[in-house]
Parts: C-alpha cells; structure tokens; sequence
C-alpha cells in the first residue's frame, strides 16, 4: 500500500519514529510545538486517527480512558495491565500473537481486516506478592 503523506503526517511520524514508547496527544501536540512546527491540537488528533486506520500506528486506551499511541514497527503488540497500580507491560515486544489468526479467520468470513485491539486486565507479579502478604498478615 502506498500512502502519500502531508508534512504535518511526516513531522508526526518522524517524532513518533524516535519515540520510545507511548504518547497522548496532548504531550504529542506540546512536543511538536516545542520543535516549532505549526501544527494545532484538532490536526494532531485527526492525523493520529487517520494514522491509526492506515495501520501505522496503535492507540491504546489506558483504565482511566486515556489514548495512548505508538508506531508500529514490525508488528503491533498488547499491553498487560494491573488493575491495582495502574501499570502497564508489554504482552510480548514487538510480537502479536494472534494476528495470523485473526487475519486468515477474518478472511475466511469475507472480511478485511485492517486493525484488532486486544487489552488484559489483572494484577502483576508485583500486586499478586502484595495481595498475598496480606492475606498472611489477617
Ligand atoms: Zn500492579
Ligand atoms: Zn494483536
């Protein structure tokens, strides 16, 4: 798929490039002021939806409803979260595990997919000790 990109999708892309990790759109749009480019909120937000549908990108909506977003390198991945501190970790780097899946049975029902969102709710290793010593101090 060849996609042509404005300057405000290219300026968006490059500082996604050198990101490491996630970003909301707030910090994005302070970031890109920051290095002078012209760009308002409303832009930077139809750019991360427009980005998101191409596939370039992946949003991810945290628990208390916040899109962070992120550029897919080689392939997107998901997000372990703990309900009880709030952080979150990655499945697997770089690595979806169902994507394949998901594709051939997407294809199989006529259909063609171009993103899935996949989101794991629970308690981390470090929230499972916590609890744990609580039980043994009752
Ligand atoms: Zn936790
Ligand atoms: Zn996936």
């Amino acid at each position: 798929m060849f996609v042509k990109f404005t300057k405000n999708q290219q300026n968006i892309l490059e500082f996604l490039k050198q990101l490491k990790g996630e970003i909301t759109a707030q910090d994005l749009h302070m970031n890109l002021k920051e290095k002078d480019f012209k760009i308002g909120l409303a832009t930077v937000y139809r750019t991360l939806k427009y980005l998101h549908l191409q596939g370039i990108i992946q949003e991810r909506i945290t628990p208390n409803g916040e899109s962070l977003y992120e550029l897919i390198k080689d392939s997107h991945h998901h997000h372990l979260n703990c309900v009880n501190c709030g952080r979150s970790s990655l499945l697997k780097e770089d690595f979806c595990p169902i994507n394949k899946q998901l594709t051939n049975w997407c294809a199989s029902q006529n259909f063609k997919l171009y993103y899935h969102t996949l989101e794991f709710f629970g308690l981390c290793e470090h929230c499972q000790n916590e609890v744990n010593k609580a039980n043994l101090s009752n």
